[in-house]
């Protein structure tokens, strides 16, 4: 396991941009691939113990997002829908870190609705032109590559855009206050040009493609948070025990030890939610309830446990150093990527049968 031990500082856009190369260059995105396209061959329990091991040593949550942008917003679409030819052409760089990706669903009136898209593709002989806006779409702007939802003769479909393409505009803004260590911006499309053998999958299967895209980001992303879960547990297991209070250490007063207490529960039970995710990955299963529970559990599970370390520690929890009240709002930012917790539980009533949502199964 790489120790992370020269991993960059966190800085700007660049360092953002060094540190999930320094991931890939530490071989972070090969697991779960098959040797016969560039990865370890191994399984998604490997996945899950190597991301969760990057989250207990790096304690960042927007790492932890910018690489799953990057590994379930392109390259595991690229894998499961792309030509030979287009794997051939960027799976390597993808995967090596030499290339940075994502996807770009969301737009400024099309959050959790993805029906809602209104970015649109015309064919032409030579190719495709792209009309649209997307926003917060992790890893903008330092993206060499975006898979782009839009629709092409109404139906939704899937494109690969090059920051370099011609009428792409790719931005630093807006301001987002969760995970701020990842990049994020909006995209405007202007009569962009592509070539044709940029359209990903079939035309109309991007709803789909979108779905698989979801449910594994759901599955896997809080394996690497789990990891900086367990760090902040330490922090504040240690903080009880040292801390004085009325002569005695913090941790003696049941109020905090409960507090404490539930975070364990809290940790252990997403653990076992994400292994259960590899679990069923690794033996060919669908994943679809699996992982919006996974999403829905984890993400609400780190934001209490967030709030109770912040709590636990006093007014030291609000030093910024102590990173507590960061993971506070990268907590926040977990309920809405991968799809709010609220469309977790439509997903989750529709798969079972029942709700609103049983009809609509794309919602993010
Ligand atoms: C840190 C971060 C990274 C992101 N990265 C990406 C990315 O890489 N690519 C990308 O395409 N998008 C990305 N997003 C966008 C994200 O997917 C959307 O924010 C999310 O889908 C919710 O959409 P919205 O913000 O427009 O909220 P809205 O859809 O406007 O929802 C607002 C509120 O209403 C609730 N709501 C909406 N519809 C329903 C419903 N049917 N039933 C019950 N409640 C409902 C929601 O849960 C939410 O609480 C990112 C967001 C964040 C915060």
């Amino acid at each position: 396991m790489p120790q992370y031990q020269q991993l960059p500082p966190k800085g700007d856009n660049h360092a953002s941009k060094q540190r999930l190369q320094y991931c890939a260059k530490e071989n972070l995105l090969k697991h779960a691939i098959s040797t016969q396209l560039g990865g370890h061959g191994d399984s998604f329990q490997e996945l899950v113990k190597a991301h969760l091991h990057l989250g207990k040593h790096s304690q960042d949550t927007g790492l932890i997002l910018s690489i799953n942008a990057h590994l379930w917003g392109s390259i595991f679409p690229l894998i499961l829908y792309g030509t030979e030819e287009q794997k051939q052409n960027w799976l390597p760089s993808l995967l090596s870190g030499d290339m940075i990706s994502g996807h770009a669903i969301t737009e400024p009136q099309a959050g959790s609705d993805v029906n809602a898209i209104e970015t649109h593709v015309i064919e032409t002989d030579s190719g495709f032109i792209i009309n649209g806006h997307k926003r917060f779409i992790t890893n903008t702007p330092i993206a060499d590559v975006l898979l782009i939802y839009a629709k092409l003769e109404g139906k939704l479909s899937a494109f690969l855009v090059r920051q370099t393409d011609s009428g792409t505009d790719y931005t630093d803004s807006p301001n987002v206050t969760g995970c701020t260590t990842a990049t994020m911006g909006d995209i405007v499309l202007t009569d962009c040009h592509i070539p044709l053998d940029r359209q990903l999958g079939k035309t109309g299967a991007g709803g789909m493609m979108i779905q698989s895209a979801l449910e594994l980001e759901r599955a896997f992303i809080f394996a690497g948070i789990i990891g900086i879960m367990q760090w902040q547990l330490e922090q504040v297991v240690q903080h009880s025990r040292q801390r004085r209070v009325n002569g005695t250490h913090l941790g003696a007063n049941q109020a905090i030890s409960h507090k404490i207490a539930d975070m364990k529960c809290r940790l252990e039970s997403c653990l076992l939610w994400v292994n259960e995710c590899a679990r069923l990955k690794d033996s060919g299963k669908r994943i679809s309830l699996a992982s919006a529970q996974t999403k829905l559990f984890a993400s609400e599970a780190f934001l209490q446990s967030s709030l109770d370390a912040a709590h636990v520690m006093g007014s030291e929890g609000l030093i910024a150093e102590n990173k507590m009240t960061t993971l506070v709002q990268d907590a926040m930012a977990s309920r809405l990527f991968s799809g709010s917790s609220e469309i977790q539980k439509n997903i989750i009533a529709a798969l079972i049968g029942t709700g609103a949502g049983f009809k609509s199964q794309i919602q993010k």
